[in-house]
């Protein structure tokens, strides 16, 4: 019993170093990714599903890596956010939203808000106020082209500081989100609290319709969002039943790979245009 009790303890310590070993693997990459601008933005829209008009984009976060692959960010957010590095990474993802939205609007192209996903996981509400100030002043972007996104769970963390940020984000014009609301821990008090603009419902709960239970909590979601004044968008709509659902309890604004997935800014120019094909 001794003897196994001991392969055991060795079994977990190899596989402890390794993933200690990968994830410094991956911090140093990351350093040098930043350092190299080896990121790219890719564009989801956000649709009006009654005319299938793009009514905004939700940037998301490619690493393109020296091997060619190019990865998406649940493959090294967490060693972003316990390295700090997030913040740096979240601050060029600011920045390049409102450059590509500036260079759409020179060539003529409808402006539409853009999302951008910022993490609170190492929260500097300073910080973010005046990067935003300065990305807005730099670039020339309308402060309404754009859109903070912040993870419900993370928000309810952060309490006093979440307020605050929040009236300083609108006070500048810029609008602000509820992402993956209902995934956390969610407190419907800081929905009265918080006055953000727009709720994103998670998408767990969109793809459990048509399930009675995810289409009561749905349904009861999209009412109450709108009778709080927010814009609720659905994440996540793979299937013409889900959006025929959404739109029959009055959620008009969708997102998922139903209509599109996140897409390389090259794509957009057509789809601005023209909206969605038939
Ligand atoms: P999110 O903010 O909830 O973004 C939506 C994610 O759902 C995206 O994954 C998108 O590709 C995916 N998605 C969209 N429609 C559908 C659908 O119909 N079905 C399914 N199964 N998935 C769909 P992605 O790009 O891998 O991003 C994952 C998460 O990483 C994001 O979730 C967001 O929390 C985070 N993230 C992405 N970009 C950034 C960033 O620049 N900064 C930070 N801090 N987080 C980011
Ligand atoms: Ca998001
Ligand atoms: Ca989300
Ligand atoms: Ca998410």
């Amino acid at each position: 019993a001794k003897e196994a009790g001991r392969c055991r303890y060795s079994y977990f310590t190899d596989v402890m170093s390794a993933r200690a070993e990968q994830r410094m693997r991956t911090e140093h990459d990351l350093r040098i990714a930043l350092a190299n601008e080896d990121f790219r933005l890719h564009f989801q829209p956000r649709v009006s599903h009654c005319d299938r008009r793009v009514i905004g984009l939700e940037a998301l976060l490619r690493w393109q890596r020296s091997d060619g692959r190019t990865v998406a960010p649940d493959e090294f957010l967490d060693v972003a956010e316990q390295t700090g590095l997030i913040v740096q990474i979240d601050e060029w993802v600011m920045r390049e939203a409102c450059r590509q939205s500036r260079e759409w609007q020179a060539s003529g192209l409808p402006v539409v808000p853009i999302s951008v996903n910022v993490s609170l996981a190492r929260f500097d509400a300073e910080r973010l106020i005046s990067h935003v100030r300065a990305v807005l002043a730099e670039t020339g972007a309308a402060p309404e082209a754009l859109e903070i996104e912040f993870i419900e769970s993370q928000m309810f963390a952060q309490q006093e500081r979440g307020q605050q940020v929040i009236g300083e984000l609108k006070q500048l014009g810029v609008q602000v989100a509820v992402d993956d609301f209902g995934r956390g821990f969610s407190s419907l008090n800081y929905l009265v609290q918080y006055k953000f603009d727009t709720l994103k419902i998670d998408r767990s709960f969109v793809q459990g319709m048509p399930d009675p239970k995810h289409l009561a909590i749905v349904q009861a979601v999209v009412a109450m969002g709108q009778a709080l004044d927010y814009r609720v968008v659905a994440e996540g709509v793979e299937t013409h039943e889900q959006a025929d659902l959404l739109a029959s309890f009055g959620c008009n604004e969708m997102q998922g790979f139903l209509f599109s997935r996140p897409l390389a800014a090259e794509q957009l120019p057509a789809l601005l245009r023209n909206g969605l094909p038939a």
